[in-house]
């Protein structure tokens, strides 16, 4: 071409300079001869944007395509950056990779993580490109415009020869980008009417709703075949599974999003929002395995009927049998184990307490059982900071010995016997306002306790069969050992042990392991015979809350009931030896235990610690230590100056005669001052003791203080 365009033709690129210093691509898209400039178009931020701009400017920066008598780059111009890359935008495609296939032992394949990046809808934004193709075709191919055109500026490497073969195809190529610039504008319009659609069709207001749209993407591509009733219910010696809760009204006024699906019977998918360096929105699917997966539409009648219920017939054959709730707090433990929360009332008749009770007498009617005349008594207790509470007898302190057969024993449980289902309702009536009286709300303070409904059996007075049904406290609590408050800090430590403890206590029940580290905590201390034995059962149900804002928490409860059933032996391996070998303890009572010599309590700790390495680090590890430490201590102090009280009432009453015998004329002087030289002899010596055991108890609190760990980070995931 001899016009003074040089090498330019519409549908060149060429590089131009920015009023803030930026050069980048951009496309010619007309040669204006009147004024001996050109048009040139690129798209930025999704926009396309125009510029015209003299030859003059172009030629300095694009020698290439200038006259070739023009060609006489000056040194500050720097030569065009011809390591040039077309960026390649992935069309991104929801790849789904099935979970491995469920086995009754799963693995750790079992948390097969499926990485999926769904499309944000507009605007599109390019990813990270391979490096470019070493040639580049003269003539874009439409793939390739409609690239550059939609990413940012991109080089495109134009040879000599390439050069001039373009400007001998002239015609063709005008007419080529012709056709291109015509495509281009359709697809423009195109794009502006989805957008359009799209914006009428959701609330751009909501926050993510880019993520909703890819998980709403997601979601259309499966294939849903949620539980049915027509599903069999297997059997399980450990059973785990998981529901889901729908959106609460809290959620929904601040327009919370639902990243929770549940697809199949068995499968929970996490959609996680995740963010690129270069801020693009993506998600990362996390698909779990469980033995039973319930949607949130499940009634608590159903997940009943797949959890609970296949463990009534346990304990009339004389087993024991656990079912925990487990989750975060708000995630519907309560509503799942205790009933439907309606306003302030709580329809016990519709939890899983209830229901195991209607079945208990339902099945107490069979003439195999009937026969065995079995009488049913039920207790309900709290744990509390490493303390039990009475629910049935006005939240009564207890206190849990062990004797020298190991069998736990919490001393003063009231076991109230029940006729019927109503009986029961009952009771659990009074043991839930007993929970929470004085409580601002219900969840402030059951968030940070465990609370335990019993079924018991009983024939003639001996323990046929126990039925333990467990609300536990939250497990986000698990973290709060890094709070700045003692007593919050405490709890947290005795929650994080807890559920710590009752993770191996459950896997050791799966392999038959002869010694479960029970004693790390008051919760499994006191389930301890339900961990033990052939014909022992558990199920947990993982509660979890669907909106995004709990999505780490949600994590957190998956991955750890995961664990849960993760190395649960073959059901088919038999157990060795009868009775499991637990290691044995000579004190009839804990209390009396010295924590500075080797303690049980302390060995499985350390045995739970070493179990859990790579979610208990080393610093957690002592701070527990120092926590039971610590907490044994007060123990014995308070134990023992309640003693002291105790003693000093008689010294009073000694001390009373002494000094009335003094007031006689003739009183015997000598046996005054010996007697009186003994009671103080007495005192002091006493006194001195629980001093000693006051001070060696506060350098406990102490070194607890300084042991808590300062990263909340440290603790979370483990639970
Ligand atoms: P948690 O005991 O885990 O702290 P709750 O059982 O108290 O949680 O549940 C929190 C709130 O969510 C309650 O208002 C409860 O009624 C509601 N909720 C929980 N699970 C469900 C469910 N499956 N269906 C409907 N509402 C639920
Ligand atoms: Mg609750």
């Amino acid at each position: 071409m001899a016009s003074g365009f040089g090498k330019i033709v519409v549908g060149t690129y060429v590089e131009i300079k920015r009023s803030d210093g930026r050069i980048h691509q951009a496309m010619v898209t007309s040669l204006n001869e009147d004024n001996e400039s050109v048009t040139v178009e690129w798209i930025e931020n999704g926009d396309t944007k125009g510029k015209e701009i003299d030859l003059e400017s172009i030629f300095a920066l694009n020698p290439d395509v200038a006259p070739d008598e023009e060609i006489a780059p000056s040194p500050e111009t720097p030569p065009p950056p011809t390591p040039t890359c077309v960026k390649v935008s992935k069309i991104a495609k929801n790849r789904r990779t099935i979970a491995p296939t469920k086995s009754d032992a799963p693995s750790r394949d079992n948390r097969a993580v499926v990485s999926t990046r769904a499309r944000p809808p507009q605007p599109q934004q390019p990813e990270p490109a391979p490096p470019p193709p070493s040639q580049q075709p003269a003539q874009p191919t439409q793939a390739q415009t409609q690239q550059q055109l939609q990413n940012e500026p991109s080089y495109h490497p134009l040879s000599r020869k390439d050069l001039g073969q373009l400007s001998r195809r002239k015609s063709n190529c005008v007419k080529e980008v012709e056709k291109l610039q015509e495509k281009r504008e359709r697809r423009r319009l195109q794009q502006q009417e989805l957008r359009e659609k799209r914006a009428q069709e959701v609330d751009t207001t909501i926050p993510n709703y880019e993520i909703m749209y890819m998980i709403r993407d997601f979601r259309a591509s499966l294939d849903y075949r949620p539980l049915t009733t027509a599903d069999l219910i297997e059997e399980h010696r450990i059973c785990v599974c998981v529901r889901k809760r729908p959106l609460n009204k809290k959620e929904l006024t601040m327009k919370d999003l639902d990243v929770i699906t549940i697809p199949s019977k068995d499968v929970v998918m996490v959609h996680e929002p995740k963010q690129k360096v270069d801020l693009t929105r993506y998600l990362e699917n996390q698909t779990f395995r469980f033995d039973y997966a319930f949607d949130d539409s499940t009634t608590n009648e159903m997940v009943y009927r797949f959890t609970a219920r296949p463990l009534v017939e346990t304990i009339f054959e004389r087993g024991m049998a656990t079912c925990f709730a487990y989750g975060q707090t708000g995630s519907g433990k309560t509503h799942t184990m205790g009933g439907d929360f309606s306003g302030k009332n709580q329809d016990c008749s519709k939890g899983i307490y209830a229901l195991a009770a209607r079945d208990v007498f339902l099945m107490l009617k069979k003439p195999n059982y009937k026969k065995l005349d079995l009488q049913v008594y039920a207790t309900f207790f709290e744990i509390y900071s490493g303390k039990v509470f009475d629910l049935l007898n006005r939240k009564a302190k207890l206190r849990v010995l062990e004797d020298g057969k190991q069998q736990v024993q919490v001393v003063g449980l009231q076991e109230k016997e029940v006729k019927c289902t109503e009986d029961v309702l009952k009771l659990i009536e009074v043991g839930n306002s007993c929970r929470t009286s004085g409580q601002t709300s219900a969840n402030a303070h059951s968030s940070r306790s465990h609370a335990v409904f019993q079924i018991i059996l009983r024939r003639k007075g001996k323990m046929h069969g126990k039925f333990s049904l467990i609300d536990l406290a939250g497990n986000e609590r698990g973290a709060d050992t890094s709070s700045a408050d003692r007593q919050t800090r405490l709890e947290g430590a005795e929650i994080n042990k807890s559920l710590l403890a009752l993770k191996e206590c459950i896997r050791a029940l799966g392999r038959n392991k002869p010694h479960t580290p029970f004693r790390a905590s008051k919760l499994t201390q006191v389930l301890r015979d339900s961990f033990i034995g052939e014909n022992s059962r558990t199920c947990m149900i993982a509660t979890i809350s669907p909106g995004m804002t709990s999505c780490e928490n949600t994590l957190n409860t998956l991955r750890y009931a995961n664990r849960v059933k993760e190395l649960t032996v073959d059901p088919n391996q038999v157990m060795e030896g009868g009775r499991p070998n637990i290691h044995t303890v000579n004190q009839l009572d804990l209390l009396d235990e010295e924590w500075l010599s080797s303690s049980p309590q302390r060995d499985d700790l350390k045995l739970l610690c070493e179990q859990n390495e790579e979610e208990v680090s080393p610093q957690l590890f002592t701070f527990h230590e120092a926590v039971s430490q610590m907490v044994e201590m007060e123990e014995q102090v308070l134990e023992d100056h309640r003693a002291v009280f105790q003693e000093s009432i008689r010294w009073l009453e000694d001390e009373k005669v002494l000094l009335e015998m003094t007031e006689e004329v003739d009183y015997d002087v000598d046996s005054y001052a010996t007697q009186l030289e003994q009671i103080l002899d007495q005192k002091i010596d006493i006194l001195t003791e629980l001093r000693d055991k006051v001070k060696s108890f506060r350098s406990a609190l102490q070194e607890e203080e300084q042991a808590r760990p300062r990263d909340a980070a440290i603790v979370r995931r483990s639970l």
